[in-house]
């Protein structure tokens, strides 16, 4: 008989509808399965798209994919991973494909069925509703927004114990994607300069990110006033107001004559074109702004093949998990990248509130403290 542990679940029922907080039992590790007692869990732009449907996960569903908590309890094929371990959890992948084998998980061949599948790789779910029927879940290979998350050995990451464990979740997520992409994807030089298309939670860990790389010219442009400010406090040399100005133009003359590396982090078509044709000559933009599937955006190919610029697609920053994470928290520590700025904490019964000004722009990345 399948061993099960009473857990309180963020459920979404309904395309669009506010999270319900439902009673509910998730099995027992099998395997290489860990069980995490959620301490906190990020929330991201990408838990809305998909309670939005723009990604259609299976409803209903446990969304969270920021997880961070401790081991409760590991399956009998787990090595390195022990009870009471302080861990995030991180994206899932196969461990076995080519894009894993060379270093590259965020590519997995299997990126997408592991983590917004809905289920496991054989079509099961581990959590059960009060009524015993299935939730959808193994978001990211983990659904966290729950008291307890499943997770795999292989996305839960050991981390120190001398960082707040309830700081570190969006570290396997949003933080990562940002800091990732400038660090692993663009490898930001020394002495260069970078510009940031969206000031949330992705962008400003990429501006954190380029001081740590060196950039010694960086941008952050977005629509919302207080989120240029933030960026400024946390080391952006110029901000501009796509609202109030012309973008390009104004990139252009900071650089003298266009950024060598850029990141598109808004989801908008229009802005990755202007970021696009906010680069230099041999620059480079990383898209992470994820629109609803099936999105096309344009550009001048003669611009882009006379100037030799790249368009870079990025995932999770490019993260090799086990290695990126506990860097980004030893980062932390030594004060270098400063991410729990950009955090606001919530209670888990407040967590539609979390949405809302998440949604609104009021809160860059909050934080649902679940124990
Ligand atoms: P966010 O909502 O905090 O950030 C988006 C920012 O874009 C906001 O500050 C917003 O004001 C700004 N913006 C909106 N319109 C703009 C415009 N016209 N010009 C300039 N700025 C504008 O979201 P986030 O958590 O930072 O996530 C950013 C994106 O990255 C989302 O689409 C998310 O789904 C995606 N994401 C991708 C990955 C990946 O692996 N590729 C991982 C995490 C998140
Ligand atoms: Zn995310």
């Amino acid at each position: 008989t399948t061993e099960y542990t009473d857990i309180t679940a963020a459920v979404t029922r309904e395309k669009g509808s506010d999270f319900v907080l439902e009673q509910a039992k998730i099995r027992a590790p099998k395997a290489d399965e860990v069980l995490v007692k959620v301490v906190a869990t990020g929330m991201c732009h990408t838990d809305m798209i998909v309670r939005d449907q723009d990604y259609p996960v299976p409803l209903p569903l446990v969304l969270g994919h920021e997880g961070a908590g401790i081991v409760e309890k590991v399956g009998p094929l787990v090595k390195d991973i022990a009870v009471g371990d302080h861990v995030v959890l991180s994206y899932g992948y196969c461990s076995k494909c080519s894009s894993c084998h060379s270093g590259h998980e965020a590519y997995c061949k299997e990126f997408y069925p592991r983590n917004f599948g809905g289920s496991d790789m054989e079509g099961n779910n581990a959590i059960q509703d009060a009524d015993g029927n299935p939730l959808n879940d193994h978001f990211f290979a983990q659904s966290s927004f729950a008291t307890y998350a499943l997770s795999l050995e292989s996305n839960t990451i050991k981390v120190s114990k001398d960082a707040p464990i309830e700081l570190l979740g969006p570290l396997g997520c949003g933080i990562q994607t940002g800091a990732g992409a400038v660090i692993n994807s663009l490898k930001v030089r020394p002495g260069t300069s970078f510009v940031t298309f969206g000031a949330g939670a992705v962008g400003l860990s990429a501006v954190l990110a380029a001081q740590v790389a060196g950039a010694t010219t960086i941008i952050a442009v977005d629509v919302v006033p207080s989120r240029l400010e933030l960026a400024k406090e946390l080391g952006a040399t110029h901000v501009i107001n796509s609202k109030e100005e012309d973008v390009v133009e104004k990139v252009r003359d900071i650089t003298g004559g266009g950024a060598l590396f850029a990141l598109e982090s808004t989801g908008i078509p229009d802005v990755l074109r202007q970021g696009i044709d906010s680069l230099g000559t041999l620059g480079t933009i990383g898209v992470v702004g994820a629109p609803a599937l099936g999105t096309d955006a344009g550009f001048d190919i003669n611009d882009l093949l006379l100037g030799g610029k790249s368009i870079q697609g990025i995932v999770e920053g490019d993260s090799t998990t086990k290695i990126f994470i506990p860097q980004l928290v030893e980062l932390y520590l030594q004060g270098r990248f400063a991410f729990d700025k950009l955090v606001k904490y919530y209670d888990f019964e407040d967590i539609n509130q979390a949405a809302k000004d998440s949604a609104e722009g009021t809160t860059l990345k909050p934080i649902i403290r679940i124990a």
